[in-house]
Formats: C-alpha cells, structure tokens, sequence
C-alpha cells in the first residue's frame, strides 16, 4: 500500500535558497510547457509530454530566456528531477481534463502557476536521494536535517519537497507492506456520520464532535491580520496613485511592513490548516479504527461553497480532506466506506417512521414528525438516516430499500436503492499527492508580495 509521509525540514539558508530556485523552476517549467501545449493544442495538434520534454530539453541550455544574467544556463544547477517532473504533472492535469469533460463533469484546462499563488514544490526521484535517520541526502544541496523519521518502512517510491509559510517539508512515498500498514479493528461498528456545520461531526450513537476550540481563536486573528494586510495593499496602492482594480503586470512597490505582515499571515494561515488537518486525523482514524462501514453524504462541496454564507463554516471543517482521509484509511483498517448519494434528503427523514418532513428549513436544529410525534435532533436524525443505509445495503450487498420511499430528483431509478440513497462503495486510491499539480484550495494562498 502506498503510504505517504510529510517531514519538516531545518535547512540552512543556502539550502532554503536551494529549494526556493528549485521550486521557481519547477514551476516556470510547468508555465513554459502548459504555453506550449496550448498553442499547440490550439492549431489542432495533439501535444504529449514526452515530445514537449524533447522540445524543451533542446533549448534549455541554449535559449536566452533559461539563461542567467551572465549568460549562463541557470537550468545547470538546479537538479534535473526538478525540471522534468512537471511534464509528468501537465500530462496527468491534462487527462483528467479530458476525463471530466467526457464524464460531463465540470472542468478546466490547466491553469498557469504564480509566483506567491501556486504550491512551491518541485520532485526528487526514489533513486536521487537517501534517507538517514533524522537527514536526508538530497541532490545538490547534501544533507539536510529531519525533524522526525520516517514512519513508514518499506520500498522508496518518490519525494517531494515543499513549503508551507515560511517551512519545508519533504513528503516521502513508501510503498508499505500490506501487513504493516493494515491495522486491526477495535470495534466493529455501523456509523452515519453527518458532516455538519454546527457541529463538525455528529454520529449516528449521538456523539457530537465539535470542531476544535483555538481554531474560532485563530480565525478571529486571522481577520485581524488579513484587515492589517489590506490596509497595507491600499496604502501602496494610493501611493501608486491607482484606483480601482490594480492593471496587469504591475508590481507595487513592496515596503518592509507588508513583506513582515504578509509572511505572518502565511504562518497563521499554515497553522489554521494544521489545526484542522490534526483533528480531521483524529476523527477519521477513529472512524476507520471503531467501524466496519461508515456512511457519509456525497456532498455537492463546490455548489454549497458557493452558497457564501455557509463557505466559510464549510471549508473550515474541511469536506474534502474528511473524505480523502476516511478513504485511505477505509483501505488500511478494512472499513467499508458507503457514500450516500447527494440526493438522498438525510436530514428530511424521520428516522422513527420514514415520514419526509419537506419544508425542513436549514435553521432549524429540532424538529417534530408529524406523522409518528417522534422529536429529533436535526444532525442526530441525518446520521440515523446515513447509519440505516449501510445497514441496509450492508445486509443484501445490493441496497436494499431503505429509509423511505421518497424519490427525488437526480437519482436513478432501477437497481440503485429506493428513497434517493444511491449507495457507491469507494475506490480507494492511495498516495495523491496532489498529482494534478493544480492549486489546492484556499490553505496556502497567502502572501500578497511574495
Ligand atoms: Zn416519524
């Protein structure tokens, strides 16, 4: 099983300024390759990675854009994983375009990286470097020290070094063998588990998890540190004497206040992620670890992040990464993760007698069925609801009819489940690393100027 683990890194500064230059290359790489792939893409030739690789490795030695101020090639010192990699990268982005846009989902070409705005990452091949206890023997730059060891043992697949804030961290994959990366069950539960915004978590049991405490702290200060910042921006920008939206391609001129206001909201941003991602753990081994099928909703993530008045308590708890997490662990304790279908009204049911209750506003955090008098607590009733749909499909393998008769739209009718619960057992897909080399949301666009 490929497993993956992310370590902090203490480099010295000539090795900081390595990964920054690798980085910066890694990513004009990935910006020269996508321009070209476009434009050849648009005079109706078909591009692949590999011609594109042969294209660039003719003038990267040569081509006055690849060379320094002295003329000089500056590709020459910077390792050559880190400027191939990002061929590999623009192949994967493009095919899952071209799948989505066959599957009809909603797509878009990949896109250009910024310098500030992207992730800073570049590649180092399993065969480059060397793990050694508490360092690792990286090319070019030697040694660097670990602030941990590597967790996992097993064969060396691949690394990448990255930087959150003002940190870096290398994230090496290890192909793990089977039997140490499966863990034994401790219990052998049957959990709906409602993703909430209330709550962060409520359980089928009752168990309501709230989301962790220094995080409504941390936020606080985040909007004081990000008014700060945009005060900062303004200022220069009247300075600049302009108004209104900034035009293309112009730099402000960037005053010592704003690059330390900017690096400290990068940190707070980095440490809010932290903070979540530590409790998405928590919750989702605990899951894995107490449970034989755990049901969650299929959420429309993307269409309630536009519902703006709820984004900000939804991407706090962090859908995405709760699922991510549930489905390579599902794989590593044997659970079985159902997703209910998006349709399925799990919060409308009356888990009691099936009854909907239609008119359920999103306020409401009790309510009373009409039909049998039971009272229910709004996520409490959901996860029943989710909990009763494994069950269910648990028993039969094939989903059974469950819950309710009420068929809503978007579901298909047939052999899927009646009552709208579409059941989907999960593809586990070990190791993403953010394959796509597209931008993650939101957790480390940070600073303005840098
Ligand atoms: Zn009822």
């Amino acid at each position: 099983m490929l497993l993956s683990h992310r370590i902090r890194l203490d480099p010295t500064p000539e090795q900081r300024d390595y990964f920054a230059r690798a980085a910066g290359t890694a990513r004009r790489v990935w910006n020269w390759a996508l321009a070209e792939w476009n434009r050849q893409l648009d005079a109706g030739l078909w591009p692949n990675a590999m011609a594109l690789k042969k294209q660039f490795n003719r003038i990267k030695y040569s081509d006055p854009d690849w060379q320094d101020t002295n003329g000089q090639p500056w590709l020459r010192t910077i390792h050559r994983d880190a400027h191939a990699q990002p061929f590999a990268h623009l192949a994967r982005a493009w095919s899952s375009y071209f799948e989505r846009r066959h599957a009809g989902q909603p797509a878009h070409r990949p896109r250009f990286k910024k310098k500030g705005r992207c992730r800073d990452a570049f590649y180092v091949a399993n065969d480059r470097f060397r793990m050694d206890g508490m360092a690792v023997e990286l090319p070019k730059v030697g040694r660097v020290a670990l602030r941990e060891h590597l967790r996992w043992p097993g064969r060396i697949m691949g690394a990448s070094v990255s930087r959150t804030a003002d940190h870096w961290y290398l994230a090496v994959q290890v192909e793990v063998p089977d039997n140490v990366a499966h863990r034994a069950r401790r219990e052998n539960g049957i959990t709906g588990v409602d993703l909430g915004v209330s709550a962060a978590a409520t359980l089928s049991s009752g168990d309501k998890i709230p989301a962790p405490r220094p995080l409504a702290a941390a936020l606080r200060r985040l909007r004081i540190r990000s008014r700060r910042q945009s005060r900062k921006v303004k200022a220069a920008k009247r300075a600049a004497g302009i108004e209104g939206p900034i035009p293309q391609g112009t730099r402000l001129p960037v005053s010592k206040s704003r690059t330390c206001g900017a690096r400290a909201l990068a940190r707070l941003h980095a440490r809010i992620a932290q903070v979540r991602r530590d409790f998405m753990h928590k919750l989702t081994t605990r899951l894995c670890r107490e449970n034989q099928a755990v049901v969650i909703e299929d959420l429309h993530v993307s269409g309630m992040l536009a519902n703006r008045r709820l984004a900000r308590a939804i991407a706090d708890v962090g859908f995405y990464e709760i699922r991510r997490q549930l489905q390579y662990k599902a794989a590593r304790y044997g659970t079985w993760i159902v997703l209910a279908d998006r349709w399925y009204p799990s919060s409308k049911l009356c888990s009691a007698c099936g009854e909907k209750y239609a008119s359920l506003a999103l306020g409401e955090r009790t309510w009373t069925c009409a039909a049998c008098g039971a009272h229910h607590d709004r996520d409490v009733n959901a996860a029943v609801n989710l909990q009763r749909l494994a069950t269910g499909a648990h028993v039969a393998r094939t989903a059974l009819p469950v819950a309710s008769q009420a068929v809503t739209p978007g579901t298909a009718a047939g052999d899927g489940p009646a009552g709208g619960g579409k059941v989907t057992s999960v593809r586990h897909e070990y190791g993403q690393q953010d394959g796509s080399g597209q931008e993650e949301i939101g957790e480390h666009l940070c600073a303005p100027s840098r």
